[in-house]
């Protein structure tokens, strides 16, 4: 199959590197084999690493980020729930609909695209719906790049007996995520993103508290795929693993490989090379004279204005085109106003980000 190569830098997914396609291509195993189940286990460890967690659920859900959010959701909420979602962008808005499918009663806290919550903000919203159980928020808004501090919100919502749901898709191998130091009770993310990885699977973790809330439910799981109680009896079955499903074993074998390659660099190293990129990409940017979305504080996710008189899509067609360059569009009410840029996991490098400027100055003379 002839499949252009090209350097992907949009919201996702990023560029895989070699040794994870490689790893990809080893022999499938069995679900059941011995060997792979070593494999699995060694990759649940490393997923606790990044997510800096010793939550012992803690695990790669076999579905894209949206099923990591689907797991988390239709587990820890049940029909007559309430929740409190957090909404500034796409993610939130996906969450408050998807709970709602699962008949839970959902308090919208809506700000607009772009800006990110105050404590104090999430406070108040918390004491006019204290029966509430959950509040849910996006840690990076891939659909803005606003970065949600999460610090001082998971004290005030325990302290009222709520629990606190994260979205760390774009965040999770790019910026600090400190699941135990935040005290996050349930977090999920994805391969494509920062992790570098294909798309397909979606890292997820529970807290302790979390898992009581869980083992407390008086329904069944709405979701029969998504149900926690059975896949743990598979992911977490020590010597006696129980089938629920085939989990993809090649995607499995590549997501060990991403992770082997961050523990290798480091996380704050990591970490550290995310924000020097963005640096560089946006003093860059602001030479040209391109400004970004205001308030926009993501390193993975670069949400920059389209000037005026400016063909958006005509501008990334040829960037992708020329250069082989992906970047990508706005999305809802920032559709053909901004470009977004990711600097994400294996993409997120000095020849990357200086291609991608040349590629810009030449679209938009
Ligand atoms: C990409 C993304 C998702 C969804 O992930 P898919 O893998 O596309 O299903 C969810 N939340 C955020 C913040 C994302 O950026």
């Amino acid at each position: 199959m002839a499949l252009p190569e090209r350097i992907l830098m949009g919201p996702g997914p990023s560029t895989v590197p070699d040794r994870v396609r490689r790893a990809m291509a080893a022999p499938t195993l069995g679900h059941l084999d011995p060997r792979f189940v070593e494999l699995l286990d060694e990759t649940s460890s490393m997923l606790r690493e990044l997510f800096r967690t010793s939550n012992e659920l803690t695990f790669p859900v076999s579905a894209t980020g949206m099923g990591g959010m689907e797991c988390v959701v239709a587990n820890l909420l049940e029909p007559g729930d309430q929740a409190l979602v957090c909404i500034n962008g796409l993610f939130g808005g996906r969450m408050a609909d998807m709970m709602e499918r699962y008949g839970v009663t959902v308090h919208r806290l809506e700000k607009p695209w772009g800006e990110v919550f105050t404590v104090e903000e999430i406070e108040a919203e918390v004491h006019r719906h204290p029966k509430a159980k959950v509040l849910a928020i996006v840690h990076a808004e891939t659909s803005t790049g606003a970065h949600q501090p999460l610090e001082g919100v998971a004290k005030m919502l325990h302290e009222e007996g709520m629990l606190l749901l994260v979205d760390v898709v774009t965040s999770l191998g790019g910026h600090e995520v400190d699941l135990d130091g935040w005290y996050i009770d349930a977090a999920y993310s994805a391969t494509q993103k920062c992790l570098s990885c294909p798309p397909g699977l979606a890292p997820v973790s529970f807290s302790p508290a979390a898992v009581e809330v869980m083992e407390r439910r008086k329904s069944t799981v709405g979701s029969w795929y998504f149900d926690i109680g059975m896949l743990a009896k598979y992911y977490q079955g020590r010597s006696q693993r129980a089938y629920h499903h085939t989990p993809p074993v090649n995607s499995i074998y590549g997501l060990h490989e991403g992770l082997r390659i961050i523990l290798e660099e480091g996380i704050d190293a990591r970490i550290e090379r995310h924000a020097k990129m963005h640096r560089r990409l946006r003093a860059g940017l602001e030479e040209i004279g391109l400004d970004y979305l205001p308030e926009q504080s993501l390193h993975t996710l670069n949400c920059v204005l389209v000037p005026k008189g400016v063909d958006e899509s005509g501008v990334r067609a040829t960037m992708l085109d020329t250069y082989g360059v992906e970047i990508g569009g706005g999305l809802g009410p920032l559709a053909g106003k901004v470009w977004r840029i990711g600097l994400m996991g294996h993409s997120a490098t000095q020849a990357n980000v200086d291609l991608v400027l040349a590629a810009l100055v030449d679209c938009l003379e």
